[in-house]
């Protein structure tokens, strides 16, 4: 049997033969690191060199690198097994020994080219809980695309540019795949980036503009409506503000967040829409029952509401949190901020 527990380094489980440590926040001591994903919140810098001691898909090895984390060789070991989550490109959970499951952040609806995670059945489940909270309720993510056709309709009729904005590595994707038929599209220069590495991986990216190309060309100002895909980080660096001025371009947000209307307005955005690359409410719920665990650790976000909401439902669940204080709503403003960088 598998003993978790939680410190300043993150989550860890371990048992007579080894112990793992996931998505670390900074070097642990440790037989094994696991790196779920290529988001910044998963990641830390300063590694140092244990060459075989790296869990990860070859995809979020490959993401990681290009972002500037020196990884060493990615292992993998009979009794280790590496699950798709749905969340991110190469974005997986870990099964160890048929007993022990760790979500990292997962995703289980099918979105564009993102396949709905693998649900393994364990004793033990460790999940994510971003949006943990029966607030969070996400429409069909069909439902927002034809939502966001209208709107972007209504504005080409009326010959006024549209901005979508969200996370530039997993969203930004979604968005540019999904939205390819507007013309001209414009692709900020570092969702392009990550776009690219999308495409050695065989999703296909199509045709666009890069932001910069188009700017040089003078392409904004003479081909005006066009569409331009940008990072949710737009609205807190002043780039929103510029285009906004510039190009009179109206904005629409992507994020799980949207379902409170007050997050529209703390980004100062036109439109936020409900998209998430994780889990709702009641997905995380559908997760569990797949899964049916004896035991749920809850981590992230409403780790600790979560589990007291699973403990009413019956199940035995215990948040993993490690902090001092208590979390309120300008904490997680914050964090929603970071996040919008990654
Ligand atoms: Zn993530
Ligand atoms: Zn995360």
């Amino acid at each position: 049997m598998f003993n978790v527990s939680v410190d300043n380094y993150g989550i860890t489980v371990d048992n007579e033969s080894k112990k793992i440590s996931l998505d670390p926040n900074k070097q642990p001591n440790s037989d094994f690191i696991f790196i779920s994903h290529a988001h910044t919140d998963h990641l830390y810098k300063n590694v140092r060199e244990y060459s075989n001691k790296i869990i990860t898909s070859k995809i979020t090895h490959k993401i990681a690198m290009h972002r500037g984390y020196k990884y060493g060789d990615t292992y993998e070991k009979h009794g280790f097994k590496l699950l798709d989550t749905g969340h991110i490109l190469g974005s997986n959970g870990l099964l160890i020994e048929d007993d022990l499951y760790y979500t990292g952040d997962i995703s289980i609806r099918k979105r564009a080219f993102m396949n709905p995670a693998v649900i393994p059945q364990a004793k033990i489940l460790i999940i994510e809980s971003t949006f943990g909270h029966a607030d969070y309720i996400f429409p069909r993510f069909e439902s927002t695309i034809h939502k966001t056709n209208l709107i972007i309709s209504e504005m080409y009729h009326q010959g006024i540019p549209v901005i979508l904005l969200g996370y530039t590595l997993g969203k930004a994707q979604i968005l540019t795949n999904v939205f390819r038929h507007w013309k001209p599209l414009i692709v900020h220069d570092s969702i392009h980036e990550m776009n690219k590495l999308y495409s050695e991986f065989g999703v296909d990216m199509y045709n666009y503009v890069t932001f910069s190309d188009a700017e040089k060309n003078n392409m904004l100002s003479s081909y005006k409506p066009w569409l331009l895909i940008a990072p949710l980080g737009s609205c807190k660096n002043g780039f929103l503000k510029y285009i906004k001025n510039k190009y009179g371009a109206l904005s629409i947000g992507f994020s799980g967040w949207a379902v409170k209307p007050y997050y529209k307005f703390a980004l100062g955005l036109d439109y936020c829409l409900p998209l998430s690359d994780h889990c709702d409410y009641r997905d995380l719920i559908t997760v569990i029952k797949r899964c049916s665990p004896e035991k749920i650790y809850t981590f992230h976000g409403f780790a600790e509401h979560f589990a007291g909401d699973l403990r009413k439902m019956g199940f035995d669940a215990s948040p993993l949190i490690y902090s001092q204080g208590k979390r309120n709503t300008s904490e997680k403003l914050d964090a929603f901020f970071d996040k919008s960088n990654s």
